[in-house]
């Protein structure tokens, strides 16, 4: 489902500046922009627990050192909102990704489109400063489509979205069915897990091919 445009994402999409004659790129942060799972590592690391990516899942497969008992389900909720606010600010970049917005900026507009808790957007703000992409930042929450779809309104073509989830990528395909998507898994080991998404145009994993191919894509537009 594209999802429904909530009150706190419209005024934050109202804030951004939008040039409707200027391409798009909607970049996804955690495992496109930045390593989440290798955070995630550090932190689990802290609380006696670690990540046995056994499948293209967190929920399941994060388990105690020492007992190997799996942490529950119930209480995943608790433990994302601890880790995006204890590391959110620290989270290390993926390789090539500042040079390939920076790049890209030349050509097109960059927003990033997190689904997060909207308290820590200035965390990710600060991150993302940190380590060259001051980009404007939505965070969302839940299906992406109906923010990417406000979005690409607003602004000219072609329009690109990046993520590594399936289900963002097929709600961005529903609701901007125009987009070129690329689904894009920053952790290698992650990336082995999964093929590629069945929404998606590209699935491509490296930042350097993504910025070409979004080079050539543009490029083609303009005819
Ligand atoms: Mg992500």
């Amino acid at each position: 489902m594209p999802g429904i445009l909530t009150d706190s994402v419209r005024s934050q999409i109202d804030e951004i500046e939008l040039d409707s004659s200027r391409p798009l790129v909607i970049c996804d942060a955690d495992e496109v922009l930045f390593e989440f799972v290798r955070s995630l590592e550090h932190y689990l690391d802290t609380r006696d627990h670690y990540l046995d990516l056994q499948s293209f899942a967190i929920t399941g497969n994060i388990k105690h050192k020492e007992t190997k008992v799996p942490f529950p389900a119930s209480g995943m909720k608790d433990l994302l909102a601890d880790f995006f606010a204890t590391s959110t600010r620290d989270m290390s970049p993926v390789p090539g990704a500042a040079e390939a917005l920076a790049a890209l900026a030349r050509h097109a507009q960059i927003i990033i489109l997190t689904n997060m808790p909207e308290e820590h957007r200035e965390d990710r703000l600060a991150a993302l400063e940190r380590h060259n992409m001051s980009y404007p930042v939505v965070a969302n929450d839940g299906a992406k489509g109906a923010a990417a779809a406000a979005l690409s309104e607003r602004t000219g073509d072609p329009v690109f979205f990046l993520d590594d989830l399936p289900p963002n990528i097929s709600s961005v395909r529903r609701g901007v069915p125009h987009a070129t998507i690329i689904h894009f898994i920053g952790d290698i080991r992650l990336a082995k897990l999964l093929g590629p998404a069945p929404d998606c145009d590209h699935r491509i994993d490296d930042w350097v091919e993504a910025q070409r191919v979004i080079e050539e894509t543009i490029a083609r537009a303009r005819g």
